[in-house]
């Protein structure tokens, strides 16, 4: 059932078998799961169907110091559905080296190993409608060349990883027919957790408070919670709810919080090919399904020892910059769009400031526009299509092998650090009281020799294998000399504010979950990864939630 809980009046007290806090890819799939069992389930998502200004505002917080990070309400849609109503859909399980407690990587080392997952995320890659989960082109693809480049892999580098897209599934509308015809759960729209109810003694969740509105609460009683509500407002909830656990829940060892990673991903440098028409899997491959598929370059776990550096990978991607370098007249005109678009819903004020301030780039743009002609508009079209007006979404637009300019996007694990870290701020309180958060990301040097070694392998690959060449414009030199300087954007991969351990010193869940002093207070999210490997977080969020159900179906 789905209902709406500004019906439901305060002081109420809704009873269950379990309480799931979210409702974003973990929440949902974790109730899809668990409500087969039978038993009662409530799922409080945080908001309605609609991003709304105060549920935007719910997120804001501050980051130390200031411009360390994004704006914490970028990247993170606190409605039912979460995060999934935006996202892009790009499907990546964990390598093995992941989960290995690697010498090199300080606080590396997960208590459980990818075989144990392996069934979850091809149960994951189902559910977010991603095909079968094969991420090997060689099998996927076995009538095609394994490289993406012939001659390009050696033991350093390969290129037969795969990553799967979703359509992208919105979680939130893809599965609320299902949700609303179980009998046993009731998903309560509008409400939100303000507080973990702790036990006199501190080891069991006796209530999750919830409100629609400031002083309207009701409470939720259940045998067991879960929280899922994206990693971030983990750390949050628990930290907060210290009425009886003066530092926060789960938080003995004062380890809420900390361990906070993300990717450092971007673009740097572009190649260019002897012959890229030939020879050269450039473009997304569909499997027998239609679901589209790419190659990526993956530093293989020998180099990652061998040069003692993180998990990273690569692939070609579209150009970021608004530099006209790359002489392309189907990105140019994308550019030159977005550019106006973007301007003119500013304001013709700004429309104008925007025009004078890079007419000379909007000019490049055009005359390179002009210059192809009307070649551009078939071109443009066909992507549109693809892109905008078919259900399964094409990823995204590439510019056409021809430009011979790939600009090279990368994105690498973030070693864990005990100092990098989300604390509460205790200077400012949402609308329902709830304190703020204060967000204090760090990278050490590993991260930034990380990217640095996997760029300069890859142009010695390209360039020894006679593939082709790579360039370093003087911004890509900057960037990989001072690493340090640049703005980081968590692009929504938030992860490790509840990692998981073996023992309680080491971590706040164990391997299933479960906070490790609460009897039944569990975690779902990519909070309690211990690493971050460099996929996207989604699949395994999804595929660890799954497990979970299982677990708790196991258990009660
Ligand atoms: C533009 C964009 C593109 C992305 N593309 C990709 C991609 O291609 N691949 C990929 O793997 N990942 C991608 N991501 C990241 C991905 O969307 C997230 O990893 C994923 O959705 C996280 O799921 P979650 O359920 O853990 O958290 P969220 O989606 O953040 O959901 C959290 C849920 O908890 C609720 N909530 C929060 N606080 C409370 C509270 N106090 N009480 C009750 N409910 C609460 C929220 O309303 C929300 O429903 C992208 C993200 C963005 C922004």
């Amino acid at each position: 059932m789905i209902e709406d809980a500004r019906q439901i009046a305060p002081g109420t007290v809704i009873e269950a078998d379990l309480c799931i806090v979210g409702g974003g890819a973990a929440a949902i799939s974790l109730a899809l799961e668990y409500i087969k069992s039978g038993r009662s389930t409530v799922l409080i998502p945080g908001g309605g169907p609609n991003q709304t200004a105060s549920g935007i505002d719910l997120y804001r917080g501050k980051v130390s110091p200031s411009g360390s990070h994004e704006p914490l309400e970028e990247n993170r849609i606190r409605m039912w559905g979460g995060t999934t109503t935006v996202w892009g859909g790009r499907c990546v399980p964990f390598d093995p080296i992941d989960f290995e407690k690697r010498s090199w990587v300080p606080g590396s080392g997960w208590p459980i190993g990818l075989h144990e997952l392996k069934d979850y995320i091809a149960h994951a890659n189902e559910l977010s409608e991603a095909g079968v989960a094969d991420f090997d082109a060689r099998s996927t693809f076995p009538d095609t060349q394994s490289e993406l480049l012939k001659g390009f892999d050696n033991d350093e580098l390969v290129t037969w990883p795969l990553e799967r897209w979703s359509i992208p599934t919105d979680y939130s509308k893809r599965y609320r027919a299902e949700l609303e015809s179980a009998a046993n759960v009731r998903v309560l729209l509008h409400a939100h957790a303000i507080h973990l109810q702790m036990d006199p003694g501190g080891t069991r969740v006796e209530h999750v408070r919830a409100a629609c509105s400031p002083g309207r609460d009701f409470q939720i009683h259940a045998k067991n919670t879960v929280i899922a509500c994206g990693a971030l407002e983990n750390a949050r909830l628990l930290l907060a709810s210290r009425d009886v656990l003066p530092t926060g829940v789960g938080n003995q060892n004062d380890l809420v919080g900390r361990y906070y990673q993300s990717h450092r991903f971007g673009v740097c440098g572009h190649a260019e090919l002897k012959n890229p028409g030939k020879d050269f899997i450039y473009d997304f491959e569909k499997d027998e399904e239609g679901v589209y598929c790419r190659r990526r370059f993956w530093l293989t776990p020998q180099a990652q020892e061998k040069h003692q550096v993180n998990n990273i990978v690569g692939f070609f991607f579209r150009t970021v910059a608004g530099t006209s370098e790359h002489r392309n007249a189907m990105v140019s005109m994308i550019m030159l769009v977005k550019t106006l678009l973007g301007g003119a819903k500013k304001g013709p004020k700004r429309l104008f400031q925007i025009i004078k301030d890079q007419r000379q780039e909007l000019a490049s743009h055009a005359w390179i526009v002009l210059k192809d002609g009307p070649g551009i508009f078939g071109q443009l079209s066909t992507v549109a299509y693809a892109r905008f007006f078919q259900k399964r979404r094409l990823p995204m637009i590439l510019p056409p092998k021809k430009a011979n300019w790939f600009p090279l996007f990368f994105q690498a694990e973030h070693a864990p650090l005990r100092d990098s870290r989300v604390l509460l701020d205790e200077s400012s309180v949402d609308d329902f009281g709830m304190p703020r958060l204060d967000v204090r990301v760090k990278f050490s040097e590993i991260d930034f020799r990380t990217v640095k070694t996997f760029i300069s392998l890859f142009k010695q690959r390209l360039e020894e294998s006679g593939v082709g060449t790579f360039h370093l414009s003087s911004a890509d030199e900057e960037f990989l000399a001072y690493p340090e300087r640049y703005s980081f954007n968590s692009n929504s991969h938030n992860i490790g504010t509840t990692r998981m351990s073996a023992t309680p010193d080491a971590g706040v869940v164990d391997e299933n979950c479960k906070v490790h002093a609460v009897e039944n207070l569990y975690v779902a999210g990519s909070s309690v990864f211990p690493t971050s490997s460099h996929a996207n977080p989604t699949l395994m969020i999804i595929a660890l939630a799954l497990r979970l159900a299982v677990h708790l179906k196991a258990r009660s």
